[in-house]
């Protein structure tokens, strides 16, 4: 059994004097279609849990999932929607930016991000926002299914080139087609839990 295949919904918020007191929580956000749900729903062994969070008006929302213990995994909204109306926009940002900043259970932020497209402009963005925390980052390189395996090793080595200059920040290839890349993030995760 692993961290994430206990995982249950808990809850559903939409300001920040909602959110539940935890322990400790971990949270995942990328770009809309980055793969963020399905890596979710792979960690968890699930075929529906992340599926709340596409649920047509939740889409800008956190919603979290109950880890046991009192550890959660916290769904963060996607970024990068193409047409997003101004209000919505300032709430995500609002909502999303206070969250990262301030919340003193995060211990740490895996992001997702499609292996064919990384490091896009709205993802260093995120980074650099993040670094402040001085938190950790894990970066899931999703989809690695559709790059043979000499691009996956050119992608990875590229992206760690890349963020170098970035403390506490790994990286990895996964895909949800394929199920691969789940233990690495077991054991970053763990390794957060733990600390
Ligand atoms: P989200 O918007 O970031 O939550 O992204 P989704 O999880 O909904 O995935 C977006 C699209 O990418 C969907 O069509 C998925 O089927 C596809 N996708 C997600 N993960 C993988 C993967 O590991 N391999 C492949 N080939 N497609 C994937």
């Amino acid at each position: 059994m692993t961290i994430f295949q206990n995982a249950r919904f808990f809850t559903t918020v939409n300001h920040m004097k909602d959110l539940p007191a935890t322990r400790a929580e971990v949270a995942f956000v990328g770009r809309s279609n980055s793969g963020k749900s399905s890596a979710i729903n792979t960690l968890a062994n699930r075929t529906r849990l992340a599926f709340v969070s596409k649920t047509p008006g939740r889409t800008q929302h956190i919603n979290f999932f109950d880890l046991g213990d009192e550890r959660y995994l916290v769904d963060l909204p996607g970024y990068g929607y193409a047409e997003v109306p101004e209000a919505v926009r300032r709430h995500w940002v609002e909502l999303l930016g206070r969250y990262l900043q301030t919340r003193s259970s995060l211990i740490g932020l895996l992001m997702i991000m499609d292996a064919r497209h990384p490091l896009k402009e709205l993802d260093h963005n995120m980074l650099e926002y993040f670094r402040m925390t001085g938190k950790p980052v894990h970066i899931l390189l999703s989809k690695a299914d559709k790059l043979s395996r000499q691009d996956q090793h050119k992608t990875l080595a590229a992206v760690k080139q890349a963020l170098a200059d970035y403390p506490g920040v790994s990286v990895q290839m996964f895909s949800s087609l394929k199920k691969t890349g789940t233990d690495e993030v077991e054991q970053v995760v763990v390794g957060w839990f733990d600390a």
